[in-house]
Formats: structure tokens, C-alpha cells, sequence
């Protein structure tokens, strides 16, 4: 991602280099725990989509407190990205839609179930709206089926979402799994953007529900009437807005930091090669 100076107005993008966050995402997982207390006794946990690894900065410093001294919280993100390495959290580079991704993440847990699972997937936008919102459906479906397999009784699952015209139907299809469904919209998230983050208590799948992924989830079809998610917008209004820019004090003498962590395989790696190999001979 380039830095334009829209980027270092951002207060978000800004803070999340000064506190060592690798993306300013983190804000949305602080901002989403300051209301739903989502890590309260979480040991287990499933990070999906998590390049470059904000959340999962936040998960491994958030649980490190709920184990006891000398134990560690098992953390197991993905992505299709590879990720760099973090201090006690396992990364795999693993599609989430990908039917032999579930038994990898099982071995990683241990085969024991986890207690919360994040998604914060986003797919490449085409600018095609009709097509990124279907698309980005279909990733929180194969989000939810993989939930449906590792995540305990009582557990939570919390993922992006995009507020488009079918929306009413994601959550009818959440509210079959979990017993309270909230759209959440942190402050740090962009008010002039669709995404929100459905939050999901209390896993409870219906009687004789045998999660699969043989039978991957879809959206009800033919006539569904879908359901309206309570709406609750997190994240205390002192915190900086994030959809405005900031005046940058210091001017001229202010130093605009490097990320935290470079992308490791960005798409224009092969381009700044080229162009290197072009500079050198
Ligand atoms: N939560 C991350 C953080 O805090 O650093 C940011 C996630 S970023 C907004 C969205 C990620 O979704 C991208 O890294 C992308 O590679 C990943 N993604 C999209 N489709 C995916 C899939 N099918 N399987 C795994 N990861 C996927």
C-alpha cells in the first residue's frame, strides 16, 4: 500500500505505527472488544484472513493475560498471504474457502475446539459492486462453515461484513447458529464505508445440526425474508474520527514513520525487481 497524504492525516493510520501495530485494523478488534468484552476467559482462538497480522498483535497481547504464568493462549491465523513470523501465534499461508484448510486448523488447535473466531477477510475489490458484495458474501459463509467446525459451544464469532441490499439474509443465516447477532460499527472503521463487523454470541447450533464442510452454508434462497441485526456503532466518541484527516503538528520536523511490518509478497513485488534489475544493468 502507498502512502499518500491523505494516509498520514489518518489518525488511525498514524497511531497504529506510534503503538507498533502492523495495520490500523487493530483499532476496529479494540474498539469491538471495548463493547462485547469479546476476549473475557478466551484461550483458543482462530484468526481467518489475518495478513499482515494486526489482530492477531491484539489477540496474542489481549489472552496472554487469561493463562496462567508460564502458559500461552494457542493462536492459529491464516491467510492467503504469507504472513511474518509472530512471537506465539502459528501462521499458515491457507485458503479459508479451501476444503483441506479445516484439518490443518484442527491439528493447530490441537484438536481441541476454540472459543472465539475472527475474520476480517476482504477480498481483492473489483469495483464491480454487486459482484465485491457477493464475493465478499460467499467469504463470510466459508468464515461461518469453518466456525461451524472448530468453535466450542458458547462460543464467539465475529467478522467483517458489508452492509449491501442482501444483508438481511447474512444475518438470518448467523441468527440460525447463535443466540445474539449485532451489527457493530467501531469508530475506527470509515462511516463513508459499507463494512461493519457482525458480532456472534453464543454459538448454539440447531439440534441435530453435524457441522461439514461437504455441505458448505448458503444463503437461504427463494423468498427468505431475511432479519434486521441490531445496530450498535462502538468505540468512544473522543477517539479520533475516521473519516477525517488530522492537522499533522511538528511540520516540516515531523517524521513520518515506517510500517511496523512491510507487506511480504505485495503485488507490485515483481514490478520494484524489474525495475531494480533495469537500474542495475
Ligand atoms: N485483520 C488483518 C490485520 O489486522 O492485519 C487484515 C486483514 S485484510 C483487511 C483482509 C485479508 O483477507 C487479506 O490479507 C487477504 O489476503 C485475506 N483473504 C481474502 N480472501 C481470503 C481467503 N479466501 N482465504 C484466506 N485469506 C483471504
Amino acid at each position: 500500500m502507498g502512502k499518500s497524504s491523505k494516509d498520514k492525516r489518518d489518525a488511525y493510520y498514524r497511531l497504529a505505527k506510534e503503538q507498533g501495530w502492523r495495520a490500523r485494523s487493530a483499532f476496529k478488534l479494540l474498539q469491538l472488544d471495548e463493547e462485547f468484552n469479546l476476549f473475557e476467559d478466551v484461550r483458543r482462538v482462530v484468526d481467518l484472513c489475518a495478513a499482515p497480522g494486526s489482530w492477531s498483535q491484539v489477540l496474542s497481547r489481549k489472552l496472554a493475560q487469561n493463562v496462567p504464568a508460564g502458559e500461552a493462549p494457542t493462536i492459529v491465523s491464516l491467510d492467503l498471504q504469507p504472513m511474518a513470523p509472530l512471537p506465539g501465534v502459528t501462521t499458515l499461508q491457507l485458503d479459508i474457502t479451501h476444503p483441506s484448510t479445516l484439518p490443518t486448523v484442527m491439528h493447530h488447535l490441537g484438536g481441541e475446539p476454540a472459543d472465539l473466531v475472527v475474520c476480517d477477510g476482504a477480498p481483492d475489490v473489483t469495483g464491480l459492486h454487486d459482484l465485491d458484495e457477493y464475493i465478499q458474501a460467499q467469504l463470510l459463509l466459508a468464515a461461518l462453515t469453518l466456525a461451524t467446525c472448530v468453535l466450542r459451544p458458547g462460543g464467539t464469532f465475529v467478522a467483517k461484513i458489508f452492509r449491501g441490499r442482501d444483508v438481511g439474509l447474512l444475518y438470518a443465516q448467523l441468527k440460525v447458529f447463535f443466540e445474539r447477532v449485532t451489527c457493530a460499527k467501531p469508530r475506527s472503521s470509515r462511516g463513508s464505508s459499507l463494512e461493519a463487523f457482525v458480532v456472534c454470541e453464543n454459538y448454539t447450533p440447531p439440534e441435530g445440526f453435524t457441522p461439514t464442510l461437504e455441505k458448505p452454508l448458503s444463503l437461504p434462497s427463494g423468498g427468505s425474508e431475511g432479519w434486521i441485526a441490531p445496530f450498535i456503532a462502538c468505540g468512544d466518541l473522543s477517539q479520533p474520527d475516521s473519516d477525517a484527516t488530522y492537522h499533522l503538528e511538528g511540520g516540516a520536523e515531523r517524521v513520518s514513520l515506517d510500517p511496523v511490518q512491510p507487506p511480504t509478497a505485495p503485488p507490485y513485488k515483481r514490478a520494484v525487481e524489474m525495475r531494480r534489475q533495469n537500474l542495475v544493468q
